[in-house]
């Protein structure tokens, strides 16, 4: 005979099943908390699938300190974060799954067999394994507080949920789920939204000698960015594209989140205020004012939900308690090579272990 249950709330609803809702289920699961995963696409972690043409670089084998001082401004923010869910251990925790893994020299970790769908696959076998409930193809469509909890709404069914992580993603390939919903949730609360710029993406030019190389790759390439008083304030050495639009890679992208970041600190500032010098097959180049291609095409989201209205020792919003936030739907980004995962990762550990009550 089934017993009538008692209409209760679940502990924990997670909305949004990418690298930050995967990672949070996966913990919730080991701290025994009761959870349902809600993603608006048909399976977990679609941009995860992406990530490195499809390798995935989910970390980088660093110190936290090191780490931390590579990551630029979200740092203070994700530092108890990173702290609790450094490299090191997101490393252990993916050889614990059984995942073979691959070093790279410079410390940037994939999967062994270069398939991210490696890694999706073990956080699903982990969530089946811990009985997890996932609604896939299920776009959360608002948020409403209540007395106890909250309401999760959808256009088929409600949840009631004492707790609600919001992982739901930036707002850069759209196409792959992450639309801006989290923000939208967390704006009707009354959360500030930093408004939205491209972070890690190529930047434009029409020199002739660029678009004349375009579909090659220049693997030690150096990109600086040089302020508007003419210093150099910003290196990197690595991968150079030239692509039918202009400059793409590594080293671009790097200085491409620099300049943004730059004019986010400083707004009488614009892209015509900076040079972009180049350094691949063997000559130099100096751009001035480039334009990065739009933000959907971005790797990660500059801006998102402001980070004053958040704790970070719990990822918990000030405004509205027992709402939480993970990833790249908070103002958080890092550079390229593993860190923009590593911060979803942890920043949704520590949501997880908050709501457990219990140290990372
Ligand atoms: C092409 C590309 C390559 C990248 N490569 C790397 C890399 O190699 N290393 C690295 O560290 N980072 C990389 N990144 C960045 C990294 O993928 C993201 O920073 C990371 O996935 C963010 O995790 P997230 O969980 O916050 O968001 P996402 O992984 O985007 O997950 C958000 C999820 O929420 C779901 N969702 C959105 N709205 C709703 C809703 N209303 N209801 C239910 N579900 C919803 C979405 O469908 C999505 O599945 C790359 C990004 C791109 C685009």
């Amino acid at each position: 005979m089934v017993k009538a249950l008692k209409h209760s709330p679940v502990k924990l609803a997670i909305v949004g099943g990418g690298a930050a809702g995967m990672f949070a289920a996966a913990v919730a699961t080991e701290r025994k908390i009761p959870c349902v995963v809600i993603e608006r696409k048909a399976r977990l972690g679609s941009k995860v699938l992406m990530t490195a043409n499809g390798r995935c670089n989910f970390t980088k084998d660093v110190s936290p300190e090191r780490f931390l001082s590579d990551l630029g401004p979200a740092a203070e923010f994700a530092a108890a974060a990173i702290r609790e869910c450094p490299p090191r251990k997101i490393v252990a925790g993916f050889k614990s799954l059984g995942v073979p893994l691959k070093r790279m020299p410079d410390g940037r970790m994939f999967p062994a067999d270069g398939k991210a769908a490696t890694i999706v696959h073990a956080f699903g076998d982990l969530l089946r394994d811990g009985g997890v409930p996932v609604i896939s193809n299920c776009p959360v469509a608002g948020i409403q507080p209540q007395k106890t909890g909250f309401i999760v709404a959808t256009a088929n069914f409600t949840l009631w949920a004492e707790n609600v992580l919001l992982a739901t993603g930036g707002v850069s390939y759209p196409k792959l789920g992450s639309v801006g919903d989290g923000q939208r949730f967390a704006a009707a609360l009354g959360h500030r939204i930093v408004p939205y710029r491209p972070g890690l993406i190529g930047m434009e030019t029409r020199d002739p000698q660029v678009l004349r190389l375009a579909g090659r790759r220049f693997e030690d390439g150096c990109a600086r960015v040089v302020s508007p008083e003419g210093a150099r304030v910003f290196e990197y050495r690595g991968e150079i594209d030239c692509e039918p639009f202009g400059l793409s890679g590594a080293a671009v992208y790097n200085c491409q989140r620099f300049i943004e970041h730059s004019l986010r600190g400083n707004p009488r500032l614009r892209h015509a205020d900076f040079t972009l010098e180049a350094d691949f097959g063997g000559r130099h180049f100096a751009f001035k004012g480039l334009k990065p291609r739009p933000v959907k095409e971005a790797i990660v989201t500059i801006g998102g939900v402001a980070l004053e209205d958040v704790d970070p020792s719990t990822m918990e919003s000030r405004k509205t308690p027992g709402l939480y936030f993970a990833g790249e739907v908070l103002d958080i980004d890092g550079p390229t090579g593993g860190y923009n995962l590593t911060l979803a990762f942890a920043t949704a550990r520590r949501a997880v272990c908050s709501i457990a009550g219990s140290p990372a």
